[in-house]
């Protein structure tokens, strides 16, 4: 379960997130839609404390993020505790960030190695069983630029999976794609949603947010401005700003 409360985020003088709440619950899949500049990315880069709000709370599974309740004060988290926290945070971004030195299965294993000094046989265990869910298990020992943009996005989906996340975050994991290499990655996050995987997911994608998605916000100009379930949002939105994004998408 994920629950924001009062995010707020300013960069200098520009008010970014202006107080947003939002919960997704677990195993569930919430798809965050709106207009470019809207907030979407910031409001990712606060859930996984990449870059943390400057006011408001995010929980994951009743842990507070980044934060610790100190009586009546609450204090930051030690760097240590937050680098734990962060890491039961997945993310996957619009544009595939593999290490380019790394083959599919090393980049697959770099999480858990470098952070858990783990078991090197059972790490590449594991990550040959994510590739193998990804569809790669072929491409294993392929270098990040001998695979298309699909592969390697589907390859950076299975590293984050190897940190085993509470909660994966996308943002726009498939708008840099060519449009035939879009139907792959979507059909590995539909499985991992199928599977139970909490999600919350970016997209312009409005196929995958009505067959998938469980929740839908629509968000403009810092706010959430109306959520709901996707037939109502999508199709029947009740805001004047939701409508006529969505006539426009
Ligand atoms: P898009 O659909 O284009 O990806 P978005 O909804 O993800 O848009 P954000 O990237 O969250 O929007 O940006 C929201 C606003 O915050 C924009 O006005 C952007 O210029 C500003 N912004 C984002 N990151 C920074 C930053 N690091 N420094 C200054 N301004 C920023
Ligand atoms: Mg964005």
């Amino acid at each position: 379960m994920i629950v924001l409360r009062g995010i707020q985020k300013r960069f200098d003088s520009v008010h970014v997130l202006k107080g947003v709440d939002y919960s997704v619950s677990r195993g569930s899949v919430s798809c965050l839609i709106g207009p470019s500049g809207s907030g979407k990315s910031t409001l990712l880069r606060c859930i996984n404390g990449l870059q943390p709000a400057d006011e408001g709370e995010v929980w994951v599974d009743g842990e507070l993020i980044g934060l610790r309740v100190d009586g009546d004060h609450v204090v930051p988290l030690p760097e240590k505790e937050i680098a734990d926290q962060r890491r039961q945070i997945g993310m996957v971004f619009q544009r595939f960030n593999l290490f380019p030195h790394m083959t599919a299965l090393e980049n697959v294993m770099s999480g858990p190695l470098r952070v858990n000094r783990a078991d090197k046989e059972r790490t590449r265990d594991l990550a040959m069983g994510l590739l193998d869910q990804v569809g790669l298990a072929a491409r294993a020992d392929h270098y990040p630029n001998e695979l298309s943009g699909g592969q390697q996005q589907r390859v950076a989906i299975a590293r984050a999976l190897a940190m085993k996340p509470k909660v994966m975050l996308f943002d726009e994991p498939t708008s840099a794609l060519d449009p035939e290499l879009v139907n792959e990655v979507l059909s590995v996050m539909r499985d991992l949603a199928a599977e139970g995987m909490t999600m919350i997911v970016v997209t312009h994608e409005m196929g995958f947010a009505r067959d998938v998605a469980d929740h839908v916000c629509f968000m403009d100009e810092g706010v959430i401005v109306e959520e709901g379930h996707p037939d109502t949002v999508l199709t029947d939105p009740r805001t004047a700003r939701a409508r006529e994004f969505l006539k426009r998408g």
